[in-house]
């Protein structure tokens, strides 16, 4: 893969250019870096492809279908890992916010197996899913789902002003070419007063549970970014959504953040992690992959 494919960003949440790079990562991602803002600890690869080079690999190599036929993917949403997830943050999500009857769109709505969860009598929410991949759409489409195919900042340029009680992004902002460009984008589509479920599998700074070699891998850019709660909470915070609840994530695989949607971020706290203590956490968790782990 040629590297001149690549841009160097600066750090995504705060926009400082002194990233150091975690010394251990080239290991695991076929010597590409992985950097950790100095500034406020965000962890993310700051050699990226461009929006339209990201979606466009997203599209052809990693949801690879010629058909709208799931079991020929590469990748499906339906393992019950992946359902058990989305299972959690809408439980989650309904834990905190009366969600029955109100209406949602989930940003990176994948094949909308999520969707129909919330579609069911329980939740009966009117749902809109936003997916870059026109194969997924296909999919979303025969399952009876109004949907956008584009990106989220795309969808913001072009809607016709439509606004949604909630906004979900499940397993998706780490994805993303732009974590706070998508998050700016999502505040243009809620309502006011409204919500942003955000939903990933954070493990900076939290006991690691697996070896690095599943963890980190040479197509990084396809998965950008790595969240700690305190990066999490400042990217939603910087996006105007004030974060009100959050699941007990330090013992759990799932870390699942709720926003209520404000005029503007200024004014909320923007925590950080130091830089330092984050690239000491990555090369704790080589030593002991490299230790115990290193064949499996
Ligand atoms: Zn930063």
């Amino acid at each position: 893969m040629s590297q001149d494919i690549f841009t160097l960003y600066p750090c995504d949440l705060c926009g400082s250019t002194e990233l150091i790079e975690i010394p251990c990562a080239p290991h695991y991602m076929d010597g590409r870096p992985l950097h950790v803002c100095s500034a406020c600890g965000f962890v993310q690869a700051a050699y990226r492809r461009t929006p339209e080079a990201l979606q466009k690999m997203w599209a052809e190599e990693i949801y690879r279908a010629d058909d709208a036929k799931i079991s020929d993917k590469t990748y499906t949403a339906r393992i019950p890992a992946v359902v058990a997830r989305q299972t959690f943050a809408i439980e989650f999500l309904a834990e905190n916010v009366d969600i029955k009857g109100k209406s949602l769109c989930d940003i990176g709505a994948g094949e909308g197996q999520f969707l129909e969860m919330l579609r069911a009598p329980r939740f009966d929410m009117d749902v809109f899913g936003i997916e870059p991949s026109t194969e997924n759409c296909a999919i979303l489409d025969e399952l009876g789902f109004a949907n956008f195919p584009g990106t989220m900042e795309e969808y913001a340029a072009n809607s016709d002003g439509r606004t949604f009680d909630v906004a979900s992004l499940i397993w998706t902002l780490e994805n993303c070419q732009s974590a706070s460009g998508v998050l700016a984008a999502a505040h243009d589509v809620v309502k006011p007063g409204g919500h942003l479920v955000m939903a990933t599998g954070s493990r900076i700074l939290m006991p690691f549970k697996k070896p690095l070699q599943y963890y980190l891998g040479p197509n990084v850019d396809a998965h950008p970014f790595h969240f700690s709660a305190n990066a999490l909470t400042s990217l939603m915070h910087k996006a105007g959504f004030k974060v009100i609840a959050h699941n007990r994530f330090i013992d759990s695989d799932y870390m699942v953040l709720i926003g209520e949607r404000v005029e503007s971020g200024d004014g909320l706290p923007l925590p950080k992690d130091d830089g330092h203590d984050v690239v000491d956490f990555f090369e704790r968790w080589h030593r002991e992959t490299q230790t115990h782990y290193a064949d499996w």
